[in-house]
C-alpha cells in the first residue's frame, strides 16, 4: 500500500522522530501564546481543542449547535466527543511529524485515549504552573482575535475597544468565557481535574513543569530547554523546575 493510499484508508505515517506536545496548565496560564512558539519552532500544527470547538460554535456547524452552549458555560464537552476531534486531527497530513495538543488531554479518560492514538516515544508533557489569583488578573487582560485564535493581553481591563490582532488585523474581542465569574468556574473544572491528570504523567521521562509566572521569554525558553533535554538534544535546564 502506498503512503498516499494509507492516508485514505486511515493509517497514520508518522516520521521516525515525530513528536506530540501537550501542554498542560490552567486557563490564562500562558498556553496559548507558548503553544504557537513551540508548534512555530518545531514546525508542526498547533491544535486548540479550545479554538476549534468555538470556530464551530460560530460557525453554527451541527457540532458547533451541540456544543456551543456548554462551551459559553465553561463546562467541558464529552470525552467521546472531543477525542474523536483529536482523532480526526491528528490524522490530517500537516500532523504527520506530530503535534502541538493546547486543551487536550484535559481528563484521564482523554489522556488514556492519547496513549494509544500517538507513539509513545515521541510524546512530551509541559506543564505550566500559574497560581489562581494570578490567572484571574490576567484574564481580565484577556482578549482573543476571532479569526485565528491568537491571544493578546490589553493595558485596560474595561476598555471597549480592544484593538487589532497583529497577525491578521481582525477585531480582538473579549471571550464569552472569560467573564470573570465563568473563568472562576473554568478554574474549579481545571482544578478538580488537574491533579490526576499531571499524576498520570508525572514520573514519565517525558514530563516536565515549568513556572508560568516568569516573563513569557523566560517561560519558553525553559520550555525549549526541557523539550531538547527530553528529545535528548540538549543540555539539561536548571533545576528549579
Ligand atoms: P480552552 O480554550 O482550552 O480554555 O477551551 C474552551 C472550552 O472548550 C472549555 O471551557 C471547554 O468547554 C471546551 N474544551 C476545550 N478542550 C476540551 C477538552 N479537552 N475536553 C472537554 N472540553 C474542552
Amino acid at each position: 500500500m502506498s503512503e498516499s493510499d494509507a492516508w485514505h484508508a486511515g493509517i497514520r505515517y508518522h516520521t521516525q522522530d515525530s513528536v506530540h506536545i501537550i501542554l498542560l496548565g490552567p486557563p490564562g496560564s500562558g498556553k496559548g501564546t507558548q503553544a504557537i512558539r513551540i508548534a512555530d519552532r518545531y514546525g508542526i500544527p498547533h491544535i486548540s481543542t479550545g479554538h476549534i470547538l468555538r470556530e464551530a460554535a460560530r460557525s453554527g456547524t451541527e457540532l458547533g449547535r451541540r456544543v456551543g452552549a456548554t462551551i459559553a458555560a465553561g463546562s467541558l464537552v464529552s470525552d467521546d466527543l472531543i477525542t474523536d476531534i483529536v482523532r480526526a486531527r491528528l490524522h490530517e497530513r500537516d500532523a504527520a511529524s506530530g503535534a502541538l495538543l493546547d486543551g487536550y488531554p484535559r481528563t484521564i479518560a482523554q489522556a488514556v485515549a492519547l496513549d494509544a492514538m500517538v507513539p509513545q516515544d515521541g510524546v512530551i508533557v509541559l506543564l505550566l504552573r500559574v497560581h489562581e489569583e494570578e490567572i484571574v488578573r490576567r484574564m481580565r487582560r484577556r482578549r482573543v482575535c476571532q479569526s485565528c485564535g491568537i491571544t493578546q493581553t490589553v493595558p485596560d481591563a474595561d476598555a471597549a475597544e480592544a484593538g487589532h490582532c497583529p497577525r491578521c488585523g481582525d477585531p480582538l474581542v473579549r471571550r464569552e468565557d472569560d467573564d470573570p465569574d465563568i473563568v472562576r468556574r473554568r478554574l474549579r473544572t481545571y482544578a478538580a481535574l488537574a491533579d490526576p491528570l499531571i499524576a498520570f504523567y508525572k514520573d514519565r521521562r517525558c514530563y516536565a513543569a515549568v513556572d508560568g509566572l516568569q516573563p513569557p521569554e523566560q517561560v519558553t525558553t525553559a520550555l525549549f530547554s526541557h523539550i531538547a533535554r527530553i528529545r535528548g538534544d540538549g543540555a539539561p535546564p536548571p533545576a528549579d523546575d
